[in-house]
């Protein structure tokens, strides 16, 4: 295809994410991808710096994956998962099983993050209808618990309930008004990870819960690293403190692990960082090392045997595309060529040139604050940085960063080498110091 006629039928016709499709911003057609490498279609190469937003952890176009997706599709790329079972699927549950504390063993796979946030949500509400469920009568088991807490400047995804629980500032809560279910928003925790903890900073859970637990059915949160709400990181003190009242109170656990799992915060899971195990969790983003989309709720032994117990004992969930065995097979052979490498060794490196590199802004005019944790590094500007401006400066800079609001930040691949690395953070750092000066 010609490439003014790709870029005339993107521009007229394909709505990219949480753009205009009258007025779309610039937009760089790609070729192809390779290591830590985008080649834009007009030759140039891009050094990625976001892993295609947290999933692509080996990079692109990886041998093993490319292999167990080719061994895959020739024995089938889908069937449907009613009734129906395969290898790919019990391979990669059991591959699971053994990355996650052992209480989480009820695995529900689903089709993308948003989904696997939705699926956590209908557990949390058929779980606590069970528990309302009243021999006597039907009316009875109407459930009362069915809303949500969560803290502010979270995100968890876009669809309907996804959404009820993002940062209702941040998030599309003004925009969808009154049509979203009202949830309760907690601060965020001042306490930052690394720092002393703050004990007020449960204080707002703690009343609200002694108020409000009857309607609760679960606090969902992001561990240690709020993501997408504002890249922020917060004290496992918090996630321990959170976890008590909540037993205390009945109320289920929810993590959302979705960007921060297979090892992106130096641990496999951030709850490791707090030693919490929630009632359920969500992954996604790095589960097939970004080659397509796949999610898992899993759950703990008492959430699937309390829903088991309501008056209809079945989970009411179950995608066309559940279980798909060809992302199931690459998720295997992510994880596999994720534990076969020295991946803690990795991330640490990575976390230790990000710092060293980005700190030379800090005494900068116009950066607020930097910070680094796993391999994910943040400058957080004053000023929310105007994306028509800086976008075509990374790239001729020659790297891929995709900031949003007044965060410039960068999560790259494990695989990425010293020097890759350290040619990033120069480029972030040289084309932000330009870009505050003018
Ligand atoms: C990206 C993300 C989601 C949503 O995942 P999708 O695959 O985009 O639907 C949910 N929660 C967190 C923490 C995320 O980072």
């Amino acid at each position: 295809m010609e490439l003014s006629h790709l870029k005339d039928i993107d521009r007229n016709h394909i709505w990219h994410p949480y753009t205009s499709i009258t007025n779309p911003p610039i937009i760089y057609p790609v070729s192809h991808a390779e290591g830590v490498y985008i080649h834009l279609a007009d030759g140039r190469k891009l050094i990625d710096g976001m892993s295609s937003w947290w999933c692509t952890i080996h990079g692109y176009n990886v041998p093993q994956l490319n292999e167990a997706a080719c061994k895959q599709i020739d024995k089938m790329s889908h069937v449907m998962f009613g009734g129906l079972t395969h290898e790919p699927a019990a391979q990669l549950a059991e591959r699971l099983l053994g990355l996650l504390p052992m209480q989480l063993n009820k695995i529900f796979f689903a089709d993308s993050g948003s989904i696997a946030v939705e699926v956590a949500m209908k557990m949390a509400i058929q779980f606590h209808a069970a528990h309302a469920s009243s021999p006597i009568s039907e009316a009875a088991s109407a459930p009362s618990r069915t809303k949500f807490a969560t803290i502010r400047s979270g995100y968890h995804g876009d669809t309907w309930h996804a959404m009820s629980v993002c940062d209702p500032v941040n998030g599309m809560h003004g925009l969808f008004g009154s049509s979203l279910p009202v949830q309760f928003f907690l601060p965020q925790p001042k306490s930052r990870f690394g720092h002393e903890f703050d004990p007020h900073d449960i204080e707002p859970l703690k009343s609200l819960l002694s108020e409000h637990s009857h309607e609760i059915a679960a606090l969902i949160l992001e561990p240690i690293v709020q993501g997408a709400g504002g890249m922020y990181f917060y004290s496992p003190e918090y996630l321990r403190a959170a976890a008590t009242l909540c037993k205390e109170h009945g109320v289920l656990l929810i993590f959302d692990e979705i960007a921060t799992g297979f090892g992106r915060t130096g641990r496999m899971f951030a709850l490791e960082h707090a030693q919490v195990v929630p009632d359920i969790i969500c992954i996604g983003k790095g589960l097939t090392g970004g080659y397509m989309t796949l999610s898992a709720t899993i759950a703990q032994e008492h959430v699937a045997q309390g829903i088991s117990q309501s008056p209809s004992p079945a989970f009411m969930h179950g995608p066309t595309f559940m279980a798909n065995p060809l992302a199931c097979a690459v998720a295997s052979a992510s994880i596999d060529l994720l534990l076969a490498s020295p991946w803690q060794d990795r991330v640490h490196n990575i976390a230790v040139a990000m710092l060293s590199h980005l700190s030379t802004l800090s005494n900068t005019k116009g950066v607020a604050c930097i910070r680094v944790l796993g391999a994910i590094g943040v400058v957080e500007l004053d000023e929310p940085v105007d994306m028509q401006r800086i976008q075509p400066m990374f790239v001729d800079a020659g790297v891929w960063i995709r900031p949003f609001g007044n965060l410039v930040y960068i999560m790259p691949a494990y695989v990425i080498t010293e020097d890759e690395l350290s040619r990033l953070c120069e480029a972030l750092v040289g084309v932000v110091r330009e870009y505050l000066q003018n």
